[in-house]
């Protein structure tokens, strides 16, 4: 919904002030036309279903994978792609994938979003809309900013949106940030004071690797970054997790699982997330299981605390790193 464009619309037609908020608490409600807003004035309705379309995106398509993922193929005004993903979880968690740019401005070597065009940076609107669009089908509860383009680098946007998204039944707290270690991004969440989990993609336990990975590590390198991570746990008290996926002969080596753990402390500041790798059309591997199995194990060992993540919606190209709006399909 184009917030600025109702306003004007209402005032233009001397309506009330309080009808924005009646028309975004049926939305948020998951409404899907204007018909069903039964608190608004039937004439309004059938004037807001002619002038004000009811999404800044329209969806272009929608696959769904067996294990209940869904991923939105969506276009902005300017027909700009932008991807979003529902995860649907045995314990009834329904978790969004939430896209802030469309496309991504940097070119981590693994991820297929940074191979595809980027077209800029989405509005608050264009991010709510993406929730909008699942909250039709079903509640929702958590919400992650780890699909297309990089939060920190559109946070204005970002954090606008993570003000309405409680309305759609997603709070701060089961809200995430993910970033490539973008510190002044970084450090505007900590000064925030909201309650949204930060995760950084770390991905290699030093400068060299890393950058090789994600050149961005030579602009905001390793020790700033997780200095920049420390600093918002002592504020926010928040755990920082922290992203690393797992390439065969890449990153998964003993030594690097050490490496890992000494970089992470203090100890109840992190959580590592090792993520399976999906493939792209990288010339990269993923690691096995028995790889990253002993990962865990030797990070584990010296008291870091490990989960790995399970895999959702591999087979329409909607798990973490392949949203590239079928340009790498
Ligand atoms: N730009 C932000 C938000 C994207 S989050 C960031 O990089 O953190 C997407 C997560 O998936 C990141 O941790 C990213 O590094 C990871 N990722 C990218 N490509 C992947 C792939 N092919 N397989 C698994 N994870 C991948």
């Amino acid at each position: 919904m184009d917030r600025d464009l109702l306003r004007e619309t209402l005032e233009r037609r001397g309506e009330p002030r309080y009808r924005a908020g009646q028309v975004w608490a049926w939305l948020a409600r998951g409404a899907g036309s204007y018909a069903e807003m039964t608190d608004l004035p039937a004439t309004l309705r059938d004037a807001l279903e002619r002038e004000l379309p009811l999404s800044t995106l329209e969806l272009e398509r929608e696959a769904r994978a067996s294990d209940g993922t869904v991923k939105a193929l969506l276009r902005t005004a300017r027909g700009n792609p932008v991807e979003a993903v529902l995860m649907r979880y045995r314990d009834g968690r329904r978790s969004l994938c939430l896209s802030s740019q469309s496309g991504c401005p940097l070119t981590c070597s693994f991820c297929a979003t940074g191979r595809m065009r980027f077209a800029g940076n989405l509005s608050a609107d264009e991010i709510l809309d993406q929730a909008l669009h699942f909250r039709r089908n079903g509640e929702l509860d958590h919400a992650v900013f780890m699909g297309m383009g990089e939060p920190m680098m559109n946070l204005d946007a970002v954090l606008e949106a993570c003000t309405l998204l409680p309305g759609l039944g997603i709070t701060n707290r089961r809200t995430a940030i993910s970033t490539v270690g973008w510190i002044p991004g970084i450090e505007r969440l900590s000064a925030s004071g909201l309650p949204i989990r930060l995760a950084l993609s770390l991905h290699a336990p030093e400068d060299e690797l890393r950058s090789a990975l994600m050149p961005v590590n030579d602009r905001y390198p390793l020790a700033e970054v997780l200095d920049a991570c420390r600093a918002d746990h002592a504020i926010r008290r928040r755990t920082v997790f922290i992203e690393y996926v797992m390439l065969a002969g890449v990153n998964d080596r003993f030594e690097q699982a050490v490496a890992l753990a000494r970089l992470l402390s203090p100890r109840e500041a992190f959580k590592v997330n090792l993520i399976p790798y999906n493939p792209t059309d990288s010339h990269l591997q993923g690691s096995g299981r028995d790889a990253i199995a002993g990962f865990r194990t030797a990070l584990e060992s010296r008291g870091v605390p490990v989960t790995v993540r399970l895999t959702r919606g591999r087979e329409i190209a909607a798990a973490c790193g392949q949203l590239a709006a079928g340009a790498a399909a």
